[in-house]
């Protein structure tokens, strides 16, 4: 047996193992669709089927950071009766506003411009995170069984190389690596199938992309990441099924992303900023960007007598059709994020995560009836690619690349034909597919061709500093364990990163993890402060050096979100 380790291990112990007829990896809106479908289909036959969710969070839902706009496609094919069985989503989507902000005032574009495709009529808006926690309930009814609190973090393979199971991570392990007396080992989970549905930029799913090459066929997969705040505003002010968008100001036209300003619920406004990692500037600070953003005439009025009530960040996945690895391997399969399955003109992934729960559930059940195991579920993959989830990513494979490449203001109105075309021609458009190019890291330019952003300084009332933010995530980790954001060589922030790229850490880390400290010695020193990671990735991604390898931590570690 060989594993790929995703966290340090205390040492070489037995460790206790289940059996399994299906281990799924990550309790988000993939991997509860996949559990809920396997449990449903099995039951009305009469079978018998074991199904566990492993989640890292400390419960379902503490970990989910999303818009959300949610299109019900999925759940319509999940759970048709969703709405009578008390799904939290009840706001309609009313109204779309797009907005092209400049630095002082603002264009308003109209709907009758956008491709249909772009139109949230039909749509709901709410916590993707209280979605996914009703899931998670809907899963154990069925007889799943969910456990929260408890992170993958390593991959089983038998001597084949085939894929059999993962294990969880001891607890109890030093910051030093030994053991301490609290120290429990982690348990193998061994199933006929292992589901991997860890979301954007996935631990394990990274070291499976790289064993089984399984994106030699692909181009790079591209990331933006996404901070996000939750508003209670005044009633005079909310205008509930609202949704907005923007895009220019406060980003410059060469570096991509926008805002969403979504209003649902009581009183609830969700705001928050993307911005593509591929940017440039080593000195921006998306964090600062969305601060920013906050206080554009356009935008601040909404906030005025309200209270920002939650915060947090996550990446999302942005490559779409042509980044999608190949999906199966023996013994297992990627769903919705881990692949990369969100249409990213529309910022929707969910409905794609849990249609492709279905699809990989749909797969292994019929492998487990004909008596298959550790084999690949091509007929997973061949529903992804021809079904409903590759025709949405296929109308709009070209708008990133367009917008990349041309800059926002004319690669959006490329985008904007393009999308028309494959909406008008069947998706095969103007007929070409562009390439993304590089990675997002190997965008990252020298700190020498840029000059530092001069960020406003926060009001703590609209605009806050990062610490501040981040007590708003309900973070926390247990202080004495081995420090999960691991350096591959310890020197390079300071040898190689601080002079070529101004250690870029200090400002894309959402969460104020990593500092530029003066040390003893009077030297510059780095300084990880990993209590404070909200498991965003974005380091994993953006780090120019790709030194930073990022583990789960203790499982129940990092944000107790609520509502996002
Ligand atoms: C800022 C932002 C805005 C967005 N807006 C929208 C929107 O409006 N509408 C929309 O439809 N989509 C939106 N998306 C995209 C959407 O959130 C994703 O497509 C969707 O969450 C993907 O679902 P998933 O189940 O694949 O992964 P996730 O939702 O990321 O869930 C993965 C789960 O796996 C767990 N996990 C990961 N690794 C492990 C491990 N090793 N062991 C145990 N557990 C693990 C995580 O803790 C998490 O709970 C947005 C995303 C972002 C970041
Ligand atoms: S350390 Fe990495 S994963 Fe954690 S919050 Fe910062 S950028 Fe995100």
């Amino acid at each position: 047996m060989t594993t790929d380790a995703g966290a340090p291990s205390a040492t070489e112990v037995e460790r206790e193992s289940m059996e399994f007829d299906v281990v799924i990896v990550g309790a988000g809106p993939a991997g509860l669709a996949a559990a809920i479908r396997l449990k449903q289909q099995a039951d009305a036959a009469g079978e018998e089927l074991n199904v566990v969710v492993l989640e890292k969070g400390s419960e379902v839902g503490a970990h989910i950071l999303s818009g959300a706009v949610i299109d019900p496609v999925g759940l319509d094919a999940l759970i048709p009766d969703w709405r009578e069985q008390g799904a939290p989503l009840t706001t309609e989507v009313k109204r779309d506003k797009f907005l092209v902000l400049g630095p002082a005032g603002e264009l308003s574009l109209p709907n009758f411009m956008m491709p249909p495709l772009m139109n949230n009529h039909g749509n709901y808006i709410g916590s993707l995170g209280d979605v996914t926690r009703w899931l998670g309930e809907q899963a154990e009814a069925l007889g799943v069984e969910v456990y929260p609190g408890f992170a993958a973090s390593e991959v089983l393979y038998d001597k084949d190389g085939v894929v059999y199971g993962v294990a969880t991570g001891d607890m109890g392990v030093g910051r030093d690596g030994e053991p301490k007396d609290t120290y429990t080992p982690g348990m193998e989970l061994h199933g006929k199938y292992v589901l991997f549905a860890e979301g954007a930029r996935g631990s394990l799913t990274k070291g499976l992309i790289r064993r089984f090459e399984l994106d030699k066929d692909s181009e790079p997969q591209k990331f933006g990441i996404g901070i996000k705040e939750v508003w209670e505003v005044a009633p005079d002010k909310h205008q509930p099924g609202l949704v907005q968008h923007t895009f220019g100001w406060p980003l410059d036209s060469r570096t991509g992303g926008g805002s969403f300003l979504y209003h649902y619920g009581d009183n609830l406004v969700a705001v928050g900023f993307v911005v593509h990692l591929n940017y440039a500037n080593p000195y921006l600070s998306p964090y600062d960007e969305f601060q920013r953003y906050k206080t554009h005439p356009a935008i601040a009025p909404t906030f005025e007598g309200g209270k920002r009530i939650a915060y947090g960040a996550r990446a999302i996945t942005e490559g779409g059709w042509q980044s999608l690895p190949k999906l199966v391997f023996p013994g297992g399969a990627l769903l919705g994020c881990a692949a990369g399955m969100v249409n990213v003109p529309r910022i929707k992934g969910s409905h794609n995560a849990i249609l492709s729960g279905i699809a990989a559930a749909d797969a292994a059940l019929e492998a487990i009836r004909a008596g298959r195991s550790g084999d690949e579920l091509t007929t997973y993959e061949q529903e992804v690619r021809t079904g409903k989830i590759g025709w949405d990513l296929k109308l709009v494979r070209n708008v990133k690349p367009l917008w990349s490449k041309f800059g926002t203001y004319v690669g959006i109105a490329l985008g904007g034909l393009d999308m028309w075309a494959n909406q008008i021609l069947y998706g095969i458009g103007f007929g070409y597919t562009l390439k993304h190019g590089k990675p997002d890291y190997a965008a990252t330019g020298k700190a020498s061709s840029y000059k530092p952003i001069d960020y406003p300084k926060p009001d703590g009332k609209l605009t806050f500093d990062k610490l501040t933010s981040v007590s708003f995530s309900a973070t926390n980790h247990e202080e004495h364990q081995p420090v999960h954001l691991q350096l591959k060589d310890p020197a390079i922030p300071i040898l190689v990163n601080l002079p070529e790229y101004a250690e870029p850490a200090q400002r894309y880390c959402p969460a104020g993890v990593y500092e530029v400290v003066e040390g003893d010695d009077g030297k510059p020193r780095f300084q990880i402060n990993a209590q404070n990671c909200v498991h965003c990735k974005t380091c994993d991604i953006k780090d120019p050096s790709q030194n930073i390898n990022w583990v789960c931590p203790e499982g129940g570690g990092g944000p107790n979100y609520t509502g996002m």
